[in-house]
């Protein structure tokens, strides 16, 4: 529960370790720090339960609920997911895919969630586990101390009190706010990638029957993809993930009828939603695809959104996250008692922070490309390279899954077969430079 405070008052604690955010990845290192007996401070700023946009979580997921404690808590919030359907203009077919395909067949379902209520059992798991968990509460300044000698936080209450934590190492977990990144100017444009999303949730949308009616499915279409998560309350989340240029030619229309209009132009998402309505206003966000230019200092860690994001497509943000601040917990359990160790711990934290993102990102930059296209809507598993995809898919990309030699494979097969049409090939490499473009309020490319 946050913590009650008297108007006006200013504060002034100490910690072992103070987290800035209580998403996924806040809330994950805070739970994991305290109940290895670290005085443990968590910040947030909003006040849970809040809307929060990415609610497909992976099978990669699962196994970090259980060793949180909230696997059951989550169960009981959450739609089974159990594979993703692709549906393209250019097939004539559908493509499914089932998570129990995959190499490793210990994991073959996932949940989707309302991240409201994801999140809020996450954030109460860490107060249960003896953080202190403030909500309400944004940290505004961070002052590193010389000579090693810890943190100073500043952070401002709901009610205008403020408050000083004097911290022997920092988590920013802060999400796309990217608190740090922005006072070390360590943020950056991700210049391979640009997208922009619009979403909402609607009432009444057409499930697929029986195991599959948790699945997600993706479909492409002309300006980018959309996704379509149903959630167990019977609310459907869809979105536009579209290139930047498309969304400037809503111009000064309202964004619903820019949103319904964007959705008409993928005929089989607008026949599964035909009796449909919205159920929430629509909300759009741009130019979320950026990376930090570091992942940590000698007592600071950016753990999930707060270090890099690139795109939705692969519903791999909660599981980067969370997974971020479990071998961050590690980290910086190891900075604080075997100091002669720390350089090693941070060298590992960081190598990892680099895995999953570089994982993902191939297949980002190419989901949107015919040649990749093809392969996903007519998979092989020569040498296992579909099982290996699909271990991609599923998040198994840390454990010691042998998914590279495989996925090795794939990737040649998709430069061979980019190689044998070049004209396809070349086509769709102009069309993705001038996809990806800054374009100004008009739509005009920015150099
Ligand atoms: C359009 C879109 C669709 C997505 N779909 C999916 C999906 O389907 N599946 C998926 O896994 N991921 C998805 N994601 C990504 C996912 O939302 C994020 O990767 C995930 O939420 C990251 O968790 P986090 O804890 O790092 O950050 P967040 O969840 O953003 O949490 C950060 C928290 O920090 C708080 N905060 C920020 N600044 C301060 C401050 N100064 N002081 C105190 N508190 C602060 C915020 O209020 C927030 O609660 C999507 C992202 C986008 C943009």
């Amino acid at each position: 529960m946050s913590t009650p405070r008297a108007a006006s008052a200013a504060h002034d604690s100490g910690c072992d370790v103070l987290v800035i955010g209580g998403g996924p990845a806040g809330s994950t290192a805070a739970a994991l720090l305290a109940e290895r007996g670290y005085r443990v401070t968590l910040l947030e700023k909003a006040h849970h339960p809040r809307f929060h946009i990415g609610e497909s979580l992976l099978p990669a997921n699962l196994p970090l609920l259980e060793k949180l404690g909230v696997a059951d808590a989550v169960k009981a919030i959450g739609m089974e997911k159990w594979g993703a359907e692709f549906v393209s203009p250019w097939h004539e077919h559908k493509q499914s895919f089932e998570f129990a395909d995959a190499m490793d067949k210990s994991m073959p379902m996932a949940y989707q969630v309302r991240r409201a209520d994801f999140d809020e059992i996450l954030i109460r798991n860490a107060s249960r586990k003896n953080a202190r968990v403030v909500e309400g509460c944004q940290v505004k300044e961070v002052d590193f101390l010389p000579d090693n000698a810890g943190v100073l936080v500043q952070a401002r209450h709901d009610d205008g009190s403020s408050e000083t934590v004097h911290a022997r190492f920092i988590l920013d977990a802060s999400g796309r706010d990217t608190f740090l990144g922005n006072r070390f100017k360590a943020k950056q444009r991700n210049k391979r990638h640009n997208s922009t999303a619009i979403y909402a949730h609607f009432s009444g949308a057409e499930r697929k029957p029986g195991k599959a009616s948790g699945n997600i499915t993706i479909f492409w279409f002309e300006h980018g993809w959309f996704w379509f998560i149903p959630l167990a309350d019977g609310a459907t989340s869809v979105g536009a993930v579209t290139w930047p240029y498309y969304l400037k030619t809503r111009n000064k229309k309202p964004l619903e009828q820019f949103f319904l209009e964007t959705i008409a132009m993928c005929a089989p998402l607008n026949e599964r939603l035909q009796h449909a309505r919205l159920a929430a206003p629509a909300e759009a966000t741009g130019n979320f695809s950026y990376v930090c230019d570091h992942t940590h200092g000698s007592n600071y860690l950016l753990l999930g959104d707060a270090y890099t994001f690139i795109d939705p497509v692969f519903s791999s943000g909660v599981m980067l996250a969370m997974h971020s601040a479990f071998v961050g917990a590690d980290t910086v359990d190891t900075c604080l008692r075997h100091p002669q160790q720390a350089a090693a711990a941070l060298k590992k934290f960081d190598n990892t922070m680099r895995i999953g993102p570089k994982e993902f990102s191939w297949f980002i930059y190419r989901v949107t490309n015919p040649t990749l296209r093809n392969m996903f809507m007519g998979p092989r598993n020569i040498f296992r390279v579909k099982e290996a995809l699909l271990s991609v898919l599923a998040g198994d990309v840390y454990g010691n899954t042998p998914i590279h030699g495989p996925l090795l494979l794939f990737k040649g097969l998709y430069y061979t077969a980019s190689l044998l049409n070049p004209m396809r090939t070349l086509k769709a490499w102009r069309m993705r430079k001038h996809n990806i473009r800054v374009v100004d309020e008009t739509g005009t490319a920015m150099h």
